[in-house]
């Protein structure tokens, strides 16, 4: 096992990584940029060094920095948490070759699920269902105009180097589809420094139903059910909820089998997310995240794992200690992602928190990193915290949502807290009825309307 762990993040999920480590008895190391210098997983570290300014690349993303922090402090292994460098491969190439554990995958399975294109054709070879369309990335715009005439219009230009729902553009139509080709990539090209995409038959009415997989790396792997990730702003996930209201149990033993099975093939080493959309009984492949996920913790309420320790187990080379046969998956768990913006707007709202009150009680978890007093820096993603409830019944779990909702009180900056306190007294959620473009729809038909800008 690991002595020293290095938490390569900040916000909430550098705190999740620090308890998980603090459970497995693993000094942690904290790093923070300038502007971090206050924050609740730098306080509670065993050590934390500053790697640079408040900008990410000069501090989160400055691999010398971190290994020097490294260097410095003894750590033997790095987490990376979401976001930042946990889908470099390079990074954790570098890694290995300083001796120091990357906690994640293998770099060459971070670099195939990182490019969409080279992801689909692995998912492809691996038995898993995708949606159609481009076999590889499109270059002219004449075999776009071929491809397309073959899947069918609607279709979706999407990024290769694609994350957070950047470089995505619909052609509703033939006519559409030169400018959405332009548009993906010259925003594909801003975000990723790469311009390639490719095209996907767009589905009108899906569901984002992503499965989690755990692997050792030793030809063990398992599947821990399913999250539903369908209530999403400009393709950024809102709430979450596991299980989904819209699968059968058929359907989710198929679809976690054929997961399982494809990650045993691949050897794949780590906790994973294998994302698709579902329409219509039908599952189509989109990507597959080689790290933790924001919404990981719906999947420890209803199995009872601690995936982040699972993480580190297996970065230390244990094989998995459970069985497909071992996982019971229990009850009903919903998160809210909790941002600092404006709950109509989405207008951000850095600054300072004046008073925090999270709410508590039975089946309530809250995983934030801010406190009273705390002030959120406007450099870096808006996530205040996620408020995850438990329920054996998803009635149950709504119910303690709406009394947690009404609990929390985040004063000093707006909060998308009344967003969720709408949503959860909404027929269609308390029904289940809802699909990924559900949420744009509520607020373009006046949702919101009751909070004023
Ligand atoms: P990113 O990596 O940028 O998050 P994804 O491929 O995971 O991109 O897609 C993000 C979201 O975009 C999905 O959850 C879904 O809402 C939408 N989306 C992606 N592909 C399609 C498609 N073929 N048809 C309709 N919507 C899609």
């Amino acid at each position: 096992m690991f002595e020293k762990i290095l938490i390569a993040n900040r916000g909430e999920i550098a705190l999740r990584i620090l308890r998980a480590a603090k459970e497995l008895g693993i000094a942690t190391v904290a790093v923070h940029s300038t502007v971090d210098a206050d924050a609740m997983h730098v306080k509670l570290a065993d050590e934390s060094v500053c790697i640079g300014p408040a900008p990410a690349k000069d501090s989160y993303l400055n691999i010398p920095a971190l290994l020097a922090a490294c260097e410095i402090t003894g750590a033997d292994a790095i987490h990376p948490g979401y976001g930042f460098l946990s889908e470099n491969a390079k990074f954790a190439e570098i890694l290995h070759d300083h001796d120091i554990a990357f906690i994640g995958p293998s770099p060459e399975h971070i670099r195939i699920m990182g490019d969409k294109i080279e992801a689909k054709r692995t998912a492809r070879a691996l038995g898993i269902p995708c949606v159609p369309g481009s076999e590889g990335g499109i270059t002219d715009d004449e075999e776009a105009m071929r491809v397309a005439n073959g899947i069918g219009f609607p279709v979706l230009v999407k990024a290769a180097a694609g994350g957070g729902g950047r470089g995505m553009k619909v052609a509703r139509t033939a006519a559409d589809l030169s400018d959405a080709l332009t548009s993906a990539r010259t925003e594909a090209k801003a975000a990723f420094g790469d311009d390639a995409v490719y095209l996907e038959k767009f589905l009108d009415t899906p569901r984002h139903i992503e499965i989690q997989i755990l692997g050792d790396g030793q030809g063990n792997a398992v599947h821990i059910g399913e999250r539903d990730c369908s209530l999403q702003r400009r393709h950024q996930k809102v709430l979450e909820e596991t299980p989904s209201p819209a699968l059968n149990q058929d359907e989710r033993s198929r679809i976690g089998e054929i997961c399982a099975a494809a990650m045993r093939k691949l050897r794949y080493s780590g906790a994973g997310t294998i994302e698709f959309l579902y329409e219509d009984g039908e599952f189509y492949f989109i990507e597959m995240n080689t790290r933790i996920q924001v919404e990981h913790p719906i999947t420890e309420m209803i199995s009872g794992l601690d995936l982040l320790v699972e993480q580190i187990k297996i970065a230390s080379g244990a094989p998995l200690g459970f069985t497909q046969a071992d996982l019971e998956l229990r009850g009903h768990a919903i998160e809210c992602r909790i941002n600092a913006e404006h709950p109509a707007t989405f207008r951000p709202s850095p600054g300072k928190i004046l008073y925090y009150h999270p709410p508590g009680g039975v089946g309530v978890r809250v995983d934030s990193a801010v406190y009273q007093g705390y002030t959120i820096p406007p450099n870096y993603d808006s996530l205040v915290g996620k408020l995850i409830v438990y329920g054996r019944t998803r009635n149950e779990a709504l119910m303690r949502l709406r009394r947690a909702l009404d609990e929390f009180i985040v004063d000093g900056i707006d909060t998308t807290l009344p967003l969720f306190r709408n949503l959860v007294r909404n027929s269609d959620i308390q029904d289940g009825a809802y699909d990924i473009h559900w949420l744009e729809a509520f607020l373009a038909n006046g949702g919101m309307d009751d909070v004023s800008s």
